[in-house]
């Protein structure tokens, strides 16, 4: 097969790495109006969003950060607030083409954690110093309401501290309900792509951009704090799509904003593709924070995966959570969504010491609260 000739047959190329580090003046003019204004105005129209991306280069990424930085500061400190992240089950209805749990992967290593096995994890998680606890998992159906209620309500019952995040993809409203009446506080359900065309290009025909979108409104209805986001340099994505997603997010406003590289997995049909880089995820991750200054903003595991300090960079640039693994050591590779996951070796305390020295030395404290959002 050729490789070369199926990465160049997609229309429109993906964004492009900045190239001309000389901007003229007349651009420079117009990067700093349109980064005072969003600064000042939280706003901008889609076409100044996709020129922001577009034009950007080492000046611009470093007054945004700075904006950014500045803007999380004066409402939360230097204060990082943890997730402690139990990835439930690599079992998954579903097949993203992007995703190495997607269904059709044959060589995927399935598992599922009992709700005691969760229920230890989130102990521990407890010790540890975390005050919320994120259930992840693919869409298993293994995990009726009824039983999730069960686990819901007996981590809320040991720990009535702790806010529960549930991240379990897509489900009906009346389920959302029943699982927030149990006690969940939070959902992540990032949406992958406000634009339904690029929707369609990196998921199967059974799954639709319209679902989702209902199932955050659903979500938000009923009460829960609700995360959304997408992939950076996901296939098919040009600024145009990067530029939607920034207007989406300003208009729905969602309480956490998940970005990641997209990280090319071996055994899906992404797996010649691009990864996304460092420099425009954290790009992004200022722009984000001065759309919407209070809204939590984690340095995800894939920039940390595609950069050794990714973490470090996105926190510097404006995010203020990070979500160590507390899965069992022993599946923690199985829940491969792409290649080269980092911290699957470490036991859950070593992850978050390792954390904790990572975001002192950059200045940052991490700290033992539920971390809500700060409006
Ligand atoms: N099944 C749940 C949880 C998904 S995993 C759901 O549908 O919401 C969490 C996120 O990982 C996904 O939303 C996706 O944005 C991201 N992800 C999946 N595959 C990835 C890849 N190859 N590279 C980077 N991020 C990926």
């Amino acid at each position: 097969m050729n490789e070369t000739l199926e990465r160049t047959n997609h229309t429109p190329s993906p964004v492009q790495p900045i190239t001309d580090p000389v901007q003229s003046a007349s651009v420079k003019a117009r990067m700093q109006e349109l980064i005072g204004r969003l600064a000042d105005q939280h706003s901008l129209t889609e076409e100044e969003y996709a020129y922001l991306i577009d034009h950007r280069d080492a000046e611009s990424a470093s007054s945004l950060a700075k904006q950014a930085d500045r803007v999380r500061r004066s409402i939360y400190g230097n204060k990082v607030f943890t997730r402690g992240l139990i990835e439930i089950s690599s079992i998954c209805r579903n097949d993203c083409l992007y995703c190495g749990i997607r269904c059709s992967n044959k060589n995927a290593e399935r598992y599922r954690l009992d709700p005691e096995v969760i229920l230890a994890c989130a102990k521990e998680g407890h010790e540890l110093g975390f005050r919320t606890i994120v259930l992840q998992g693919g869409e298993d159906p293994f995990y009726t309401d009824e039983m999730l209620s069960g686990l819901i309500r007996s981590i809320k019952e040991a720990f009535p501290d702790t806010a529960v995040t549930l991240s379990l993809g897509e489900r009906g409203r009346e389920s959302f309900q029943r699982l927030f009446d149990a006690g969940a506080d939070r959902y992540l359900l990032r949406h992958e792509t406000a634009d339904p065309v690029h929707y369609a290009k990196l998921h199967p025909k059974e799954m639709s951009w319209q679902h989702r979108m209902d199932c955050l409104q659903d979500l938000r209805e009923i009460g829960y704090q609700v995360g959304a986001g997408f992939m950076v340099g996901s296939p098919y994505q040009t600024s145009r799509e990067l530029a939607r997603d920034l207007k989406w997010t300003e208009t729905f406003r969602p309480d956490m904003v998940g970005i990641g590289p997209f990280i090319p997995h071996h055994d899906t049909p992404f797996a010649h593709e691009p990864a996304g880089t460092l420099e425009l995820t954290v790009y992004l991750l200022s722009i984000l924070r001065l759309i919407w200054p209070p809204v939590l903003l984690p340095a995800t595991t894939a920039l940390g995966t595609i950069h050794p300090r990714g973490r470090e960079m996105g926190i510097q640039a404006g995010a203020n959570v990070i979500m160590p693994n507390l899965s069992p050591v022993g599946v923690r590779k199985k829940y491969e969504l792409y290649d080269g996951k980092i911290c699957t070796g470490e036991e859950s305390a070593q992850c978050r010491g390792c954390l904790q020295q990572r975001m002192e030395s950059i200045g940052y404290e991490i700290v033992t609260e539920r971390g809500d959002i700060i409006k």
